[in-house]
């Protein structure tokens, strides 16, 4: 399965991708998160990103395409994957229409997560993380008990930088200056569905889940049938082939196996030559080395005639 959500920041896009993860078993991509990773780990890129981020701008699509070249190439988006937060703008948008088609496994769905701007700001400027186990609080919509403590493991709440008003009036403008007009791109693929982003987290999960069925599944369930077909096609397309070879081509094969057993046999009588060849030379070889024998053995039969 391979989607893409799409929606301006506080969404809720990326909770909801949580709970696909945890339904599909397929991983979410986030590049804000890969992003984010990279400024606290003060990576090059990190350091490249941070001030871009911090002023609520989109960071430069090389850099991000690379991030997602990379992640996508991991064993565990072979089987699929939710991208969170990415594709941002048009340009990325096709670039991952390249990459995916590169790999034959292209998007199956970009689903938007549609939420009003005056509810967005409060949701973001609201937000607060607990740093220790990640639970996600609001301080207008859901406060914890203690104000800046998490309720479940008592760890400090934070707020991110990029959450403050200033930075969130620039996020929403850069949202619907490049990012929405990835609705026109997915809508002409026919590829865009769209849920409404408000009531309970769990009721617009059952919504997403409902358009996933109803528009994954069918495509998975017709994609594997063209593909049977395909394959029993080839099959009796092979034994036709099969089929239709002329008889000389199966005479061939007893002709080969011949040629063979000529070659094999001349091979064999070459080397009994060589070797016979070799005793022969070896006989004569010792013969020649008798015969100086004899000959010392005679000079010294002339040599004992001459003394007496
Ligand atoms: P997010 O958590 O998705 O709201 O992303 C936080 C910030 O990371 C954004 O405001 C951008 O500065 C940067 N970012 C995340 N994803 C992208 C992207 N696909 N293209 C460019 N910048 C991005």
């Amino acid at each position: 399965m391979r989607i893409v959500l799409l929606g301006a920041p506080g969404s809720g896009k990326g909770t909801q991708a949580k709970l696909l993860v945890d339904k599909y078993k397929i991983p979410q991509i986030s590049t804000g998160d890969l992003l984010r990773a990279a400024v606290a780990a003060r990576t090059e890129l990190g350091r490249k990103a941070k001030a871009v981020m911090e002023a609520g701008q989109l960071v430069s699509d090389d850099i991000v395409l690379g991030i997602i070249q990379e992640r996508l190439a991991k064993p565990d988006a072979k089987g699929g994957f939710i991208l969170d937060g990415f594709p941002r703008n048009i340009p990325q948008a096709q670039a991952l229409d390249a990459m995916l088609a590169r790999l034959g496994q292209p998007l199956q769905l970009a689903l938007l997560v549609d939420v009003d701007d005056a509810v967005l700001m409060k949701r973001l400027t609201g937000r607060r993380n607990c740093g220790s186990c990640g639970a996600i609080y609001n301080i207008y919509f859901s406060p914890p008990r203690t104000p800046g403590k998490c309720d479940h493991c008592g760890g400090i709440l934070q707020h991110r930088s990029d959450d403050n008003e200033e930075t969130v009036g620039n996020r929403l403008k850069v949202y619907h200056e490049q990012t929405s007009p990835l609705v026109s791109y997915y809508k002409a693929q026919g590829k865009l569905r769209t849920v409404r982003g408000v009531g309970s987290i769990a009721e617009i999960f059952r919504n997403i889940c409902t358009v996933i069925e109803s528009q994954i599944r069918p495509l998975a369930a017709v994609m594997g049938q063209i593909g049977a077909s395909l394959a029993a096609k080839a099959k009796a397309a092979k034994a036709k082939k099969a089929a239709a070879k002329p008889v000389s081509a199966v005479k061939a094969k007893p002709k080969k196996a011949v040629k063979k057993k000529a070659k094999k046999k001349a091979v064999k009588k070459k080397t009994k030559k060589k070797a016979a060849k070799k005793a022969v030379k070896k006989v004569t070889r010792k013969a020649k080395a008798r015969k100086p024998a004899k000959k010392t053995k005679a000079k010294k039969g002339k040599k004992a005639k001459k003394t007496k």
